[in-house]
């Protein structure tokens, strides 16, 4: 078997982060002979020109010039050997397509990566191209620092992702939530969970939260500009919520982006809200009182009183994605889905459910009358540019869903 250290692998993709990403994920795991190139044309060039061709490209489908497919029937023609992992935003089917098509012209094929993946997704399938001693290290870092966090909203290494959000009676797409990323230069996405609560604890919260607004509420207009209104909705800590000036800032953020407040809505996490309820208060009812919408989050998660709930005047309810996924066949989980539904209703409250990952969580919302539905099933949390042709790919698909 050959060493990992000797493998030559080519990384082609138009977008520069991804060249960057993907080189730093490779090192990382051990590969030190890896190449990128932005377009096809230069690839071949690299190669013709070093007679010698790589043992894997990873290679993007959708490039402007010479596209993925484009580029396969040049490898062809060069007698190419080693393997490919096909990279791209382009929905399942599309990438199985290929796939096949790599498969015909006898280039082993170990699999694609759909556009975002994960640093686990590219694990699996260099595995199968039997790589037993990949450096896993990496991988185990799940905590990082608040200097390290501090240097990430500083240089801009926060990007937000976007997760559709659809009614469930039409299927139709109307809005999106923000869910935050850390492109990490070495250690590639990193999810929230690894640094939003270093950035509460040590007080860069209100700089985090500014970072992800700012970013929201332009994506948000640049989305109006091109006819797609979407609700967007951001996530908030109890943090940001016990400064004074929270509420002025949002509405200032909003005006400046020049959208109004009631396509966005601001969602607040239940376990934490019901501890520490006087300051919040006057901040959420202020953000109310400008129009913004407010969901509570995780519903069911923290140790809520039915009266807490009513005092905040929130429009939506997230039943948590724990007492969604699963119910239609677990009594106890869908006694606590029935029961926040019902509770929503009540209260004139939209209601989404969070974490619909398969046919049965969708069915079961469709039967019980939930308002809104996220979740894998669905659509998993994207780049922004992904969102349009998503949103046209899930509309020309609808009738079979519904
Ligand atoms: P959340 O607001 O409850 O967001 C939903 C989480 O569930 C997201 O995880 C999402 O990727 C994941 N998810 C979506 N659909 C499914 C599904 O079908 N199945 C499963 N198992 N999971 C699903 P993510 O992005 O890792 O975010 C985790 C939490 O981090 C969020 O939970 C939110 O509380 C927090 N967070 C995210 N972005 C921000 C932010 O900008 N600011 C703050 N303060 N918190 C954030
Ligand atoms: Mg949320
Ligand atoms: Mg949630």
């Amino acid at each position: 078997m050959v060493e990992i250290s000797a493998r030559r692998i080519l990384v082609i993709d138009d977008d520069p982060f991804m060249l960057k990403l993907m080189s730093h994920l490779l090192g990382h795991l051990g590969f030190i002979q890896v190449t990128t190139c932005d377009n096809g044309r230069d690839a071949l060039e690299k190669m013709d020109c070093q007679n010698s061709l790589p043992d894997l490209i990873l290679l993007d489908l959708c490039m402007p010039e010479m596209d993925g497919i484009e580029f396969l029937r040049h490898l062809v023609e060069r007698s190419y050997t080693g393997s490919v992992i096909l990279v791209s935003g382009e929905d399942e089917r599309m990438l199985q397509c290929v796939e096949k098509l790599v498969q015909e012209h006898k280039i082993p094929a170990l699999g694609y990566l759909h556009k975002p993946f994960n640093s686990e997704d590219l694990f699996a399938l260099l595995e199968k191209w039997e790589c037993p001693k990949l450096n896993k290290l990496w991988s185990a870092k799940k905590t990082y620092n608040v200097d390290e966090v501090r240097a990430a909203i500083v240089n801009g290494e926060l990007v937000n992702y976007y997760q559709p959000k659809v009614v469930v009676a039409t299927g139709k797409v109307v809005g999106v939530e923000s869910l935050v990323r850390w492109y990490h230069p070495q250690d590639g996405m990193v999810f929230p969970d690894h640094f939003i609560g270093v950035a509460e604890k040590h007080g860069l919260i209100d700089d985090l939260t500014r970072a992800v607004i700012g970013e929201a509420f332009a994506q948000t207009k640049t989305w109006q500009d091109d006819g797609l209104h979407l609700r967007v909705a951001i996530n908030i800590s109890m943090d940001n919520l016990a400064s004074l000036e929270f509420a002025d800032y949002v509405a200032a953020a909003a005006s400046a982006a020049d959208i109004e407040p009631d396509c966005i809505v601001l969602e607040v996490t239940e376990s934490r809200l019901m501890k520490e309820l006087s300051g919040p208060l006057e901040t959420l009812t202020r953000l109310r009182l400008k129009h913004f919408s407010l969901s509570i989050d995780d519903f069911g998660t923290g140790h809520s009183s039915f009266i807490q709930v009513c005092d905040i005047p929130f429009n939506e309810l997230k039943v948590d994605k724990r007492f969604v996924h699963g119910a239609a066949s677990n009594a106890t989980l869908r006694a606590i889905y029935g029961t926040s539904l019902s509770l929503a209703q009540q209260l004139g409250m939209k209601t989404v459910a969070e974490g619909v990952e398969d046919r049965a969580d969708w069915d079961l919302l469709r039967s019980t009358g939930c308002d809104l539905a996220q979740g894998y099933f669905i659509a998993k949390p994207m780049p922004a540019g992904d969102i349009p042709a998503w949103i046209t790919a899930w509309e020309a698909n609808i009738e079979n869903i519904l």
